[in-house]
Formats: C-alpha cells, structure tokens, sequence
C-alpha cells in the first residue's frame, strides 16, 4: 500500500511502524463538577501549566542548541500565552461559574481566542492562532496524563506514527530511538519538521490515512524526499530502498573527502559522471554525491508502485519535481521499458517461452500507444522549462526511432493546438542493449541525437546468458572479449558519427572496470549514486595512455577470466 504526504525531511527509512496514540486529538473528556471538586480541578489546571511550560521551556533550550536561537523564539510565543494571567482567569472563572472540569475550560476558552485570531486580516496575528492551538493542545496532553507523563517506549528504529506531532510529544520521544515519523497532520514549517530536520530524521507529513491504514507492528518505507510511505511493501520495493539507504549512508566515510573534487584522470581530461536514478528520492543521493546529472531515470518504478498506469497529469508532476531538483544539470529520462524482467503487477503481460526474447522495451510501448503517448506528453511538458532529453529502451533498429518519432510528431502537435508549450527540440537518444543496435550505430546515428549503452542487457544478449536466471551466473560475463569488442566498436561509430555516448550499464559502477571503459574510450559514466565517489576515484588515478594500453590488451584476450587476471594485475 502507497500513502501519499509531504516529505517534510528528507533522507528515507525503513521500520516497523509504532503508532502512537495522542491525548489531545481525542475528544476532550468534558464534564460537569460538583463545587466540592473546583480547588482540585484548579490545582491540576496549575499542575499542566507548570508541566508545559517546563516542557516548552525544556523544547526551547533543545531548539536552541540544536538549530539556533532564532528558531528557539517560536516557542516564546507560547510561553507568553502560557504566562499570561488574565487567560489563567478567564480559564478559572470558566471551571468555578460553568461547573467544568479544567479540560472544557481549556477547550473553550482557548478555542475561542484562536477563533478571534484567524479571522485577524494581517497574516502574522493570523499565524499566531495556530500557537493558541498549539498551547490548547499542550495543556489537554498535560491534563490527560496527569503529573509526569509516561515516556513512550519506543523500539529501537520504529517508524513512529501519529496525528500530529507537536513539540509536547516529540519533546518526550526517545528521539534517538526514531528511525522516522509519519503523521496525519502538519508540514514543512510545523515545528516537528523543523525539529526532524534538525536531527536528520526523515519524516513525511500530511498523510491523512496515517492512522486508518497503519498499525504498529507494520513493516514501513517512509520516503521523506518523495513524501511518500509504504505499508507492508513487496520485497522489489524493499531491495530498492536499501539500496538507496545504503547509497545515502555511504560506508566509505574516507572517500567522503571526494565529493568536491573534479572527475578527471590523471592527465587532465574531465570525465563526466552521471547518477542512474530510479525513482524521485534518488535525486537526494544523486545531488549528495554531487553527480553533474542524471544519465539514467528509469521510469519504471514510479508504475509499479501503483496500482493503475499513472495518469498524465501524475506523471508530469513527479517528472517535474525531479527536474526541478535537478536544474540545471543533464536529465535523461527513460521510456517505460517493460517485458523481459520488468513486469507491472495490472499489466499482465501473454505468457511467454522466454520472456527476455518476447516484445519489450520501446516495440511493446509501441503497441500500447495510450501509455506511450501519456508518457512522451507528459516529458514533452516538461521540457518546456528544463533541459530533459527522452531515451528509448531496447531499441533494435531504426524502425523502433522512426515509429516513436511519428509519435512524438503527433504529439507535439496535440500540446500545440492546446497551447501547451515544450522543447520542439527535445533530443532523442537510443540504449544500445540489443547487439543488433550496437552493430547498426552509423544507421542509428541518422535517427537520434545521442546513444546510451547499456551493458546490463547487451551482455545477456551477446552471451546467451539471462541476467536473471541463477543458473546462467556464470555465463554472464561483462568482461567478455566479445563485449568488450562491441563497446569498443559502438564507441568508434559513435565518435565518427558525431553522436555522444554514455554507459549506464552497472559494469560502469565498478570501479575495478573504470579504466578498462576509458580504454575503449567511454567519456561520460552513469552509475548507481552509491557508486559514484569509487568510481571517480578510479578515474582520478587513472593516465588515459595506460587505460588505452590495458583495453588493446584485453581486447588481444580470450576469454572473461584472462581478462578478469589482466585488471587484477
Ligand atoms: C541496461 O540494460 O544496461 C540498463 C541500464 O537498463 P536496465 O538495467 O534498466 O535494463
Ligand atoms: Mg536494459
């Protein structure tokens, strides 16, 4: 299941959900009292007003240290509204001429100076409601938990689940406990966002069926970047985010120092390095490692998590969303590229002998011209403001550029006659997965502005070895002679024809094959973020000479292993 919110701190994490429960979003115990009860209700009232104000003052010192004293004053506000006599007499006049306990009173009185409040014309006596609402609320918490409310335990890493998190509870989290926070209401300028960011603890806000759909023990994804939480997710969903988790964490602390130096070689040619992204929250690693852009966004993902193709409309909106954090840099965003390994669970694809030799990529797009259509506007849109290039999957000859040219053709000029604007010029590229492709690259040259290789595929193809298939392990070789050649040969042609070519295939992510690629040639790499800072310093101690030397050697090879001997030595 996929709940939509706002990522209001970004970074992700996985857990197991603990819901909790908050006294001041529960109806307020309202009741009538006797007069012998008055003094009490009036010693509580003073218990929660001491109790909050302690927890507002505890919460302002921590702010303080933690982000900074301009932060800390949000909470001056309502340490006056607290403090503030002629409110205590009101409250009190409230319990002693109504009958009621202190609860009703706090309810009612302070409900209605937040009303006065909100219809205030200036914007900042407005936003002072919401302290109103804030100390309201701090003070039935208080009242409901009676003196020294209990801490909750939190497990180690839970994803804790709530309402709302107002500073009165987050103040008594074990905040280091906390692998995230999903909550109902709030947003980014809610003082629990400002404290998650503080403590670098992703958090999504605005999720109304937070408590309807999750309960504690749940296994959870939280997105904080795309704002988006996951409940009892598949395995695909699960893998997919340790890797970026573990992309974002980045073991190799020593390689850290990497970030901000330049990706070239020892001889002081520049050697671009691009992000392979799969989904929005991937942006967040690919701009940590400062990647110089996105080679790769695979699109897939964003359609597997739903439960029905993504309308237009969706697709333009998480499209955009990275391109605007992306801006200025290259991004390259891949059509859908379904069959073979990559299924939609409500879009069952006719049984098949062997489904990596059935139709996919951009031919069985062309046969769901809908989808096809839905997502080239949705591009098309945005290419109006930012500088995205369209990549098609497992292209096999020029046929699969022509047809989807037609296509575009046709709409572009449905977004004119609707006054929608884009790039007339948006650049076409081709993946060169197919060997077919590869062989025909001068062809290909004629249909598109540039070419991506894609080695994951290429290599099944070449050797006769599913990618996927355990029993074929063995058989899939990217050091193979004979994919080496072909590289060698795309390259070539690429570089007569005038046409750019990346690599994106995860043999680029290896930094032990870095060298070898600059060898046969490759000038701009696209791996996994998680990658980037090894490879780029196997290319700043790599002397282009040297890399030319190892690959006419390799080439001389025979087989994987003797090459696999060669770049060990
Ligand atoms: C490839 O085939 O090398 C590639 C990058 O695409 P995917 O892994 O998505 O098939
Ligand atoms: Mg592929």
């Amino acid at each position: 299941m996929l709940l939509k919110g706002t990522g209001v701190s970004a970074g992700v994490a996985q857990g197991t959900a603990y819901v909790l429960s908050c006294g001041y979003r529960s109806a307020v115990p309202q009741r009538s009292i006797r007069a012998s009860e008055v003094d009490g209700e009036r010693g509580r009232l003073e218990a929660a007003v001491a109790k909050a104000e302690a927890e507002l003052a505890a919460l302002q010192e921590d702010v303080r240290e933690r982000i900074g004293p301009l932060q800390a004053e949000i909470f001056s506000v309502q340490r006056l509204i607290l403090a503030d006599a002629s409110l205590r007499d009101r409250l009190l006049r409230t319990v002693e001429q109504k009958r009621v306990n202190v609860e009703a009173a706090v309810s009612e009185v302070l409900e209605d100076s937040a009303r006065s409040l909100e219809v205030a014309k200036d914007g900042v006596v407005q936003g002072r409601a919401a302290d109103v609402h804030d100390v309201r609320r701090r003070l039935l918490s208080a009242l409901a938990e009676g003196p020294g409310g209990a801490r909750p335990e939190i497990p180690s890493g839970a994803i804790v689940v709530a309402d709302e998190l107002l500073p009165s509870l987050t103040a008594r989290l074990q905040l280091e406990h906390v692998g995230a926070f999903v909550t109902v209401r709030g947003n980014r300028f809610s003082h629990s966002s400002i404290l998650a960011r503080s403590l670098g603890t992703p958090a999504v806000a605005a999720v109304p069926s937070a408590l309807a759909q999750i309960k504690t023990g749940d296994r959870v994804i939280v997105d904080g970047v795309a704002g988006v939480v996951f409940v009892n997710p598949e395995s695909s969903i699960e893998r997919e985010y340790e890797r970026l988790a573990a992309d974002l964490k980045s073991s190799k602390e020593k390689l850290r120092q990497l970030i901000d130096l330049p990706s070239t070689t020892l001889d002081g040619t520049p050697l671009p390095l691009l992000a392979n992204v799969n989904k929005f929250s991937d942006t967040e690693a690919a701009l940590l490692y400062k990647a110089e852009g996105v080679g790769l966004y695979r699109t897939e993902f964003a359609f597997s998590i739903r439960s029905t193709f993504p309308t237009e409309d969706e697709q333009f909106e998480f499209l955009e969303r990275a391109a605007e954090r992306m801006h200025p840099r290259k991004l390259v965003f891949r059509l859908l590229d379904l069959g073979g390994d990559k299924i939609l669970p409500y879009f069952p694809l006719p049984p098949s002998r062997n489904p990596s030799l059935s139709e996919r990529g951009i031919r069985l797009l062309l046969r769901y011209l809908d989808v096809l259509k839905a997502q080239l506007r949705a591009f098309l849109r945005v290419s109006a403001r930012y500088p995205i290039s369209i990549l098609l999957p497992v292209v096999v000859g020029v046929e699969d550029v022509r047809q989807v040219r037609e296509v575009l053709g046709q709409v572009q000029s449905e977004l004119t006659a609707e006054g929608k604007r884009f790039n007339p010029a948006v650049p076409l590229g081709a993946m060169i997965e197919v060997p077919s492709a590869a062989l025909m690259i001068r062809n290909l040259s004629k249909e598109v502005d540039f070419f991506s290789l894609g080695t994951n595929d290429l290599v099944q193809y070449v050797l006769a070895a599913d990618r996927e298939d355990e029993s074929t392990t063995p058989n899939y070789q990217p050091l193979h002679p004979a994919v080496l050649r072909l590289i060698q040969s795309v390259v070539e042609e690429a570089n007569n024809c005038g046409r750019d070519l990346s690599i994106c295939g995860e043999m680029a992510g290896d930094p032990l094959n870095t060298a070898l690629l600059l060898g046969l040639g490759l000038r701009e790499l696209s791996v996994a973020p998680g990658q980037m800072l090894e490879v780029k310093n196997a290319i700043r101690r790599t002397r282009l000479e040297d890399a030319r030397k190892l690959a006419t050697a390799a080439l001389e090879l025979g087989s994987a292993a003797e090459v696999e001997a060669l770049l060990s030595k």
